[in-house]
């Protein structure tokens, strides 16, 4: 039998699914971009009840809910979660609306749960539909000195990286291929807090672009993928500009394909701009290759 709040959350998702019908039906809003913000609320509503009974605290831009054992770090959460705000608002040229959503898991078994996934998962930081899941930082860092985890978590922690895919999410209206959500979020990263993922030991070939969308997560070398994706963001950076990256955005925000918003903004089609990828890259590769090579 579902509980009350279930069928709650399911009015609510029928009330905004007509809501969405109506304004579709009124042109206002492309009907994909408007599923996006249903399922988005739909989320942020849901994971808000899920949580009711844990403890909350706010800052001007977020919402952390977490749990007691957890007090002693919530607060070093939430500034962190505040600092990388305007960097990265600035960085995206996008500001959410009101305030977003953060729920601090005590350890990694709480985290998993959510997501169905063994408790061996390494992940620190889970960003879907508008809600930015985060491992404590007691679960990871090795201290029990606040200065010592606060510096660690703002050093190498999942903030800016999961709040960079939320402003991607929102931008974009949820109509983005997962390479250029990871790229921009490794970059983002870099940029903000100078951390990058170490890069794969042996690259022998890049992905094609298609296989790192829906298939991302089942791709055999992780490593290669987030690898590439920044990569391919970088050479967006350097060949066209990072303004050229926020426009790709943009015209994903307002219903194009991959392909249109490539051939608006890039003016080359999206496999032209594979081929060009691959050619530009290649050299980097084989350049790597070369210099481990030597020692
Ligand atoms: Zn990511």
């Amino acid at each position: 039998m579902q509980s009350w709040w279930q069928l709650f959350i399911q009015g609510c998702l029928i009330l905004l699914l007509i809501a969405g019908g109506v304004v579709a039906w009124t042109g206002e809003v492309p009907p994909r971009q408007l599923a996006h913000r249903a399922i988005y609320r739909s989320a942020v509503m849901y994971t808000s009840w899920q949580t009711r009974n844990w403890l909350e605290t706010e800052s001007a831009h977020f919402c952390l809910r977490y749990r007691p054992e957890d007090s002693e770090v919530a607060r070093l959460v939430l500034d962190n979660a505040e600092a990388a705000y305007l960097p990265a608002a600035e960085l995206l040229q996008y500001r959410p609306k009101g305030k977003s959503l953060l729920v601090l898991h005590p350890d990694r078994a709480s985290l998993a749960r959510e997501f169905g996934w063994t408790a061996s998962e390494s992940a620190m930081g889970v960003y879907w539909n508008g809600v930015i899941r985060l491992l404590s930082p007691q679960d990871w860092v090795y201290s029990q000195d606040l200065e010592e985890i606060k510096r660690v978590f703002s050093s190498i922690g999942p903030m800016v990286h999961e709040y960079t895919h939320l402003l991607v999410d929102c931008k974009a209206r949820g109509n983005y291929p997962r390479w250029l959500t990871e790229g921009i979020a490794q970059y983002v990263e870099r940029q903000l807090i100078g951390f990058t993922m170490p890069a794969p030991a042996e690259i022998t070939a890049w992905y094609p672009l298609a296989r790192m969308d829906r298939g991302f997560d089942s791709l055999p070398d992780q490593s290669l993928a987030y690898y590439q994706s920044l990569v391919l963001v970088d050479y967006l950076e350097q060949r066209w500009g990072w303004e050229a990256v926020l426009q790709l955005l943009e015209r994903l925000g307002q219903g194009d394909s991959l392909e249109q918003a490539c051939r608006q903004i890039l003016s080359v089609s999206l496999q032209e701009f594979e081929a060009m990828f691959n050619k530009a890259a290649d050299l980097e590769r084989q350049g790597r290759q070369k210099a481990a090579a030597c020692f």
